[in-house]
């Protein structure tokens, strides 16, 4: 059953020299239990996707047009103490990017998630909240009394645990992850994404797992959803996008990864840069750079269309 679905989600932020079209017109849904990556380049409009889903975009942000359907009630709607109330927290949490930075270096760990909970769950006594970290720890694998310590005594790793921990303390059902584990070793990134694995498993939690890194995509979603200058260009199920990607874009996002199986050959690199989303292109915004481009392709924008099974892309070329 469909938990989340977003629809023609339309976000912008207003600057001087006017409106900068961050994301738009994004779709895409979610079931319980189920794991969405989404990737792009920086500034592709990953982050402020899931800063509308919450709703806490920054002052000159604003959701212009679009639904954001969780179990039937639109979010886009919802009043500043509904969200407190319904949403957030309780329904959709964020991991923010950079655990290190996440926390107040003032406080205990264990007073800042026990004072996010009561924030948001009123009537629970601080005897329960303090019993609610302990068994939040113990799931992520930390010991309940590291819980008292202040967050320059955690490592890396365990910071990023401990953030885990809080965004889970009011039990929602979405976990949205922002590139949960950059700056981590490689060692501590693995433990990190199969900890996120055993959770969604353990509580049918879905999740989106924003990075522009596909290999951790790969290791953890089920689905994909690759953005490109604040539009949605290709989404399907992880195996389908990967082996057959139907968009240049995605294509040149593989391509420009390396297999450790095939055989050594120079990188490739899509030239250009992405557009000024001040003033973004009339038709597809990838055809500056794209090898393929039409004249359809200058004056109209494509839409998602099912190309494959449960595989959407927005492109002329398939659209022929
Ligand atoms: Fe390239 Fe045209 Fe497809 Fe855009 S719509 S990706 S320009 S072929």
């Amino acid at each position: 059953m469909t938990l989340l679905s977003v629809q023609n989600l339309t976000t912008y932020y207003q600057i001087r020299r006017g409106f900068v079209r961050a994301v738009e017109d994004v779709s895409f849904s979610l079931e319980r239990g189920e794991a969405m990556g989404l990737a792009g380049e920086s500034g592709c409009g990953k982050t402020t996707v899931a800063l509308s889903l919450l709703k806490i975009l920054p002052p000159n942000g604003k959701i212009v047009r679009g639904k954001i359907l969780l179990n039937d009630l639109d979010v886009v709607k919802l009043s500043e103490s509904e969200l407190r109330e319904k949403i957030r927290w309780k329904a959709i949490s964020l991991i923010f990017q950079g655990a290190m930075n996440a926390m107040n270096p003032m406080y205990k760990v264990e007073d800042q998630i026990v004072e996010a909970i009561r924030l948001h769950e009123k009537g629970v006594t601080k005897k329960e909240a303090k019993d609610r970290v302990a068994k939040l720890f113990e799931m992520v694998g930390l010991e309940p009394e590291r819980a008292k310590g202040y967050p320059h005594e955690f490592s890396g790793g365990m910071r990023q645990r401990a953030m885990i921990a809080m965004a889970l303390a009011c039990n929602p059902s979405i976990l949205i992850a922002d590139e949960p584990s950059t700056a981590l070793d490689v060692i501590v990134q693995a433990q990190v994404l199969k900890l996120l694995d055993e959770l969604k498993r353990k509580l049918n939690l879905a999740i989106i797992m924003i990075s522009h890194d596909l290999s951790i995509i790969s290791e953890t979603c089920d689905k994909l959803a690759i953005m490109y200058a604040g539009r949605i260009v290709e989404v399907g199920d992880v195996l389908s996008v990967f082996k057959k990607p139907l968009h240049p874009y995605t294509q040149g996002l593989i391509a420009a990864f390396p297999s450790i199986y095939a055989p050594k050959q120079e990188m490739s690199a899509i030239p250009g840069s992405p557009p000024n989303l001040l003033n973004p292109p009339k038709g597809c915004r990838f055809a500056p750079r794209c090898n393929y481009s039409m004249d359809i392709c200058l004056k109209e924008s494509p839409s998602l269309i099912e190309a494959d099974k449960n595989h959407f892309v927005a492109c002329h070329l398939v659209h022929k």
